[in-house]
């Protein structure tokens, strides 16, 4: 019953998390070049011929950018929701189908699928649970705030990949203008290091043995930082393992069950 999953990369020049079983095979977001995605892919031992889906969290680039092409070259369905379908199909040609329903269970394989709605300014944004059997992994990449809700949804995951975008003291006095960095910091932004990591305290359960932490900026934030910050949170307390997404480079390979 086991699945595997990497992070292919993460941050504003791009999102791809590749999913998969011994049948199935999906990315959630497509933000990296057809070629630079299939590179990642096969860094993996992934194959982009065996590609069956992508799902897309929202219309910004960093995760739409190479959607269009990796379904001409290799063929796969595009899931997303109505308000993104539309985005996809008006600005890039792509004809999305079938239309996934904020907190409706999509199955593919074995895989179950559920996005959820969460608060970001693009025209709708889900992150998605991806279950398999009683296996569950959560992902929200792009998010202002965190709500009971969302953290009910992560609750009892195996991992967890969540952004811890910015350090706010980093981002204030940064090179960012002021209409960015207000945007940034809004409830429909970016999750800072802080919010990201009272946020883990409350959700990492017993079962969570690995985070992510994702979309780190480049220029308001270091790795180091939202590491830190995450690993202080638990104190010297049980702490899962937990992984900085590069924007460069492709993640481990974390087996689920
Ligand atoms: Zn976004
Ligand atoms: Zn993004």
């Amino acid at each position: 019953m086991a699945f595997e999953f990497c992070v292919l990369g993460s941050g504003s020049g791009g999102n791809s998390v590749a999913f998969w079983d011994s049948e199935t095979l999906f990315l959630v977001d497509a933000g990296f070049s057809c070629r630079e995605t299939a590179r990642r892919m096969g860094q993996a031992g992934l194959d982009p011929e065996n590609l069956d889906a992508i799902f897309i969290s929202h219309e910004h680039g960093d995760h739409v950018c190479g959607a269009s092409v990796i379904r001409k070259k290799f063929g796969p369905r595009i899931l997303t929701t109505p308000p993104v379908g539309g985005w996809l199909d008006a600005k890039m040609g792509l004809a999305t189908e079938p239309i996934l329903i904020a907190d409706e269970t999509e199955a593919l394989g074995r895989f179950l699928v559920t996005p959820f709605g969460v608060s970001h300014d693009a025209s709708f944004t889900v992150g998605f649970t991806i279950g398999k059997g009683s296996r569950k992994v959560a992902i929200a990449t792009d998010l202002g705030h965190v709500t009971p809700e969302l953290e009910k949804i992560f609750a009892g995951s195996d991992a967890i990949i969540l952004e811890s975008n910015h350090d706010v003291q980093m981002l204030k006095e940064g090179p960012y203008p002021a209409f960015l960095k207000k945007r940034i910091l809004g409830k429909q932004g970016h999750l800072s290091n802080a919010q990201s990591s009272e946020a883990l305290l409350r959700i990492v359960g017993q079962r969570t043995k690995h985070v992510t932490l994702a979309h780190i900026s480049r220029e308001n934030n270091t790795p180091e930082k939202a590491l830190e910050e995450a690993s202080n949170a638990f104190g010297s307390g049980n702490k899962p393992e937990i992984e900085a997404a590069s924007q460069f480079d492709i993640g481990k390979i974390i087996k689920i069950g």
